[in-house]
């Protein structure tokens, strides 16, 4: 088994990307690469060749983790989305800091610690933003951006960048909380949220997985 002090840490990334592509879309494709990260084919093409050789990824019908790559990505996945729930649970810190340095203590932990953090936060199932930690069930659901009129529930912001989660916390759309979608025309999801209404551009809604109640 290959250890992580062996991956660079934007192959390291681009393995979460395809373990988090897989999650929520079913498959990863090396499109889906480009547009996340930004860079050029060539550079993704590069990384990917790297990752085949290593025995982490395998292109199959789109880019498949092996069993290998799995258990890389989730050891690290679980690491950065427990750390994120501590640094807002524990801490009190807001949830685009928690993921910015998520990223730096996901490195860190021993296995043994990670045991510890989990169980003072009494083993949650999922991270701020609602993506599950890896081994824990969270049912998925629809696309803000894709649904009619009614009532629903948020279940998670998908990506976790800076600008989606300040326009979803302005909104209001944490986990777990209820929220009425009044219509849309396109550009705008009109929403009723804690009895304040919004109009979220289509853009964030498009970040927002939310289920019927
Ligand atoms: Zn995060
Ligand atoms: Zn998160």
């Amino acid at each position: 088994m290959k250890s992580m002090e062996d991956l660079s840490e934007p192959l390291e990334n681009y393995i979460k990307e395809i373990y988090e592509l897989e999650e929520i879309r079913g498959r990863a494709k090396v499109t889906d690469l480009i547009e996340a990260f930004q860079v050029s084919p060539g550079t993704i093409s590069k990384a990917i060749s790297k990752l085949e050789k290593m025995g982490l990824i395998e292109r199959k019908n789109g880019l498949k983790l092996t069993p290998e790559g799995k258990s890389i990505a989730e050891r690290l996945i679980r690491s950065h989305r427990l750390s994120e729930r501590m640094l807002t649970d524990m801490l009190g810190l807001d949830w685009i800091r928690s993921h910015e340095i998520a990223h730096k203590l996901e490195h860190i932990w021993p296995d043994d610690v990670l045991e510890i953090i989990d169980s003072k936060l009494d083993k949650p199932s999922t991270c701020p933003h609602g993506h599950p930690i890896p081994g824990r069930k969270v049912e998925l659901g629809a696309l803000l951006s894709e649904v009619g009129k009614g009532k629903y529930k948020v279940i998670m912001i998908i990506r976790e960048e800076e600008w989606i989660l300040r326009e979803a916390e302005r909104a209001g759309l944490f986990p777990g909380r209820e929220i009425e979608v009044l219509g849309s025309n396109g550009e705008k999801v009109y929403l009723r949220v804690m009895g304040k209404e919004y109009a979220l551009s289509v853009s964030i809604a498009r970040e927002v997985m939310i289920s019927d109640r």
